[in-house]
């Protein structure tokens, strides 16, 4: 039976609750699904729930956005501890993110925007993290805006009007925090960085390939929902050259993304169950 191991719900950014999530890989025959949202483990414990009610394996992920000098990137986290460092470290990271969306709210209002975090909440959902895609939805159609990209590209972008920075970890120091958890670390979708328009070439990736391996990254993503066939490919040789681990998923996130589907990589075919044995071997190491 097909697998996901890349799926976001509501806990962040995604558009469907954590056992709407389990629901959905139900009807479509998926074996397990992965809830991998972004700086949380918000998802986990209603997924599992649903999970063991309707027959769906739940991979327990995490997608942790990092950066440093060479770009900003996502790294997956897959059966971390909860009881850890990285758990700590994230609820500092979550801290600082609701005074930053405060903090892009007042800017807004001052710039004429009609706004409020009441308003971005209703939004966003009750459980949601907030995150600069609600505070972008909240405005548009003010002043011209049309688009989410437009508010981004206007004022919520770095070098925006109302941009605000956020606190990130290194990738270094998140390898570091997955690997004291007890999780596998991967580089999710390493050919498509996070939050720009532009793919990246594959001797660029691979330069980022080795140094991430030298900071004892496990694996990549050789499986994604946008990687055509050469991609693929390409990240598969990636693991087989650095001795690395391959997984994958679709990075389903329901109408956020509406043109990636639950269990569908690489243009539009499954992903072997023998992936998540993999990773199950690799983590009981
Ligand atoms: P936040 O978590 O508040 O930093 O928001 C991050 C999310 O905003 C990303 O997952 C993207 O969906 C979106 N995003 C970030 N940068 C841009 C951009 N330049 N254009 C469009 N969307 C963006
Ligand atoms: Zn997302
Ligand atoms: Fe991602
Ligand atoms: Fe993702």
């Amino acid at each position: 039976m097909p697998i996901d191991l890349h799926a976001h719900t509501t806990a962040s950014d995604g558009s469907f609750s954590p056992r709407e999530l389990v629901i959905h890989a139900q009807e479509l025959g998926l074996s397990a699904v992965a809830v991998t949202d972004h700086d949380t483990f918000g998802g986990h414990e209603e997924a599992l729930a649903a999970g063991a009610e309707l027959g769906v394996e739940i991979v327990p992920g995490i997608e942790l956005s990092v950066s440093d000098e060479h770009g900003k990137f996502h790294l997956l986290g897959y059966f971390c501890n909860q009881d850890s460092e990285l758990n700590r470290e994230l609820a500092a990271i979550q801290y600082e993110r609701a005074n930053r969306n405060e903090i892009i709210i007042e800017r807004l209002q001052s710039l004429g925007f009609e706004t409020s975090l009441e308003k971005v909440r209703a939004i966003a959902g009750e459980d949601a993290q907030i995150g600069r895609p609600h505070i972008a939805r909240s405005i548009l159609g003010q002043q011209g805006l049309e688009t989410i990209q437009q508010v981004f590209d206007d004022l919520l972008a770095a070098g925006g009007r109302a941009h605000a920075p956020k606190k990130v970890l290194s990738p270094a120091r998140a390898v570091e925090l997955i690997h004291e958890a007890g999780g596998v670390a991967i580089w999710a979708h390493p050919l498509f960085p996070p939050s720009t328009r532009q793919k990246m070439d594959y001797h660029e990736a691979e330069a980022l390939v080795k140094l991430w391996k030298s900071w004892g990254l496990d694996g990549l993503e050789i499986y994604y929902g946008l990687y055509n066939t050469k991609d693929s490919e390409w990240a598969r040789s990636m693991t087989e050259k650095y001795g690395l681990l391959g997984t994958g998923g679709s990075d389903f996130h329901g109408i956020t993304k509406p043109n990636v589907y639950l269990g569908q990589v690489n243009g539009g075919v499954s992903m072997p169950e023998s992936v998540l044995e993999g990773l199950k071997a690799f983590s009981a190491k």
